[in-house]
């Protein structure tokens, strides 16, 4: 009889070991159980009632794959292991939707084609072998448009996957660019959830000079800049009009953008002849369709991030394994001005409901 499991791994060939990271994780769990080391697991509790806690933003790495480019995962941490699982129990993470930021936007077809099978079979495998902790958003090919429809309509249908990550931009060519269409086209026909994590190199390679120095500008403004760029053309450009049920999910609180999404309207009020396609709605409306995650840093930004978007497009992100919280549980829960019911929307109760997760 041939197991799922088997067939996975025959059907990569060079993938020896696939099962050893579903393996390695169990056994770490099993270790800790008996070594009675086990980390107490921090349970959600909103206004008496158990929350099932979902952490939209959470990155990891397939060394197997990597190496097809011949890069290695850094930080280590992102190869998943036994401090995984511990580090979410510690901060009452329950689960985990998994993605990887894409490195391989430059391959040519073949390799990306290799290299998303071999990435996204070890994504599922992990994700089978500890299902209420796991899911994962596959990767897909974004740079071979058709390719990247293909790899996401498999990676739902057949490996049980979530939806896609995907970068900011693609080589220097914005998300909205018509040649992208084939992808947006068969996430929405799907319903599946689309992230989109900004590379610094997006905006770096545009703007090099401007972002270096102290500060870590390439990351710090970088990464929300190109967050903000992405989401604008897509609204402006008409994407989000022609393919209206899509669900897109911006990391960083959707960067600068719902900081100040009046100007983008105030924009084509001014000077209408820069907005000259007729939108269907006013550019603002469409942050409130999209969501975001919550990694804001501050009770004022999400306070704020709620009023501009409805707290029901909020979902939690911890950014992990970079140590940029430790505490996005009780960010959430420490916000002034929530009701408890829109507190157990962003801690998990909506993203359960995007990414399919069982209550
Ligand atoms: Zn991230």
């Amino acid at each position: 009889m041939t197991t799922r499991r088997d067939f996975i791994r025959n059907s990569a060939g060079a993938m020896a070991g696939i099962a050893f990271v579903g393996c390695d994780l169990l056994a770490a769990r099993d270790a800790q159980a008996q070594a009675g080391g086990t980390v107490r697991r921090r349970e959600v509790v909103v206004s008496g009632r158990r929350v099932k806690t979902v952490d939209v933003h959470a990155h990891c790495a397939v060394p197997e794959a990597m190496a097809l480019m011949g890069r290695k995962a850094e930080p280590q941490s992102l190869v998943m292991g036994q401090d995984r699982i511990r580090a979410m129990d510690e901060q009452g993470i329950d689960v985990e939707a998994l993605s990887i930021n894409p490195y391989w936007y430059k391959a040519e077809r073949d390799l990306a084609r290799q290299l998303i099978k071999v990435q996204n079979e070890k994504l599922a495998e992990l994700c089978a072998s500890q299902p209420d902790r796991f899911i994962a958003f596959a990767s897909v090919a974004l740079q071979h448009p058709d390719l990247a429809a293909q790899q996401l309509e498999e990676g739902v249908r057949k490996l049980g996957l979530r939806g896609a990550a995907i970068g900011g931009s693609v080589n220097g060519e914005e998300l909205s660019d018509p040649k992208f269409q084939p992808f947006w086209a068969k996430a929405e026909q799907l319903g599946a959830l689309v992230f989109i994590h900004p590379q610094a190199a997006g905006v770096a390679a545009e703007i090099p000079r401007r972002l270096k120095g102290n500060g870590g500008l390439e990351n710090v403004i970088g990464n929300p800049l190109e967050t903000t760029i992405a989401l604008s053309h897509l609204i402006f450009e008409g994407t989000l009009d022609r393919f209206p049920g899509l669900k897109i999910c911006a990391a960083h609180g959707g960067g600068y953008l719902p900081s100040y999404a009046a100007r983008s309207d105030a924009g084509c009020v001014t000077f209408p002849d820069r907005c000259p396609k007729p939108l269907k709605k006013r550019p603002s409306e469409y942050l409130r369709q999209l969501y975001y995650d919550s990694i804001v840093f501050t009770p004022e930004a999400l306070r704020h991030l709620a009023a501009e978007v409805g707290s029901g497009q909020i979902v939690m992100g911890t950014d992990y394994p970079f140590p940029w919280t430790k505490t996005a549980v009780d960010h959430i829960l420490d916000t002034p001005g929530l009701s408890d019911s829109e507190r157990a929307a962003i801690l998990g109760g909506t993203a359960s409901r995007l990414l399919r997760i069982k209550a």
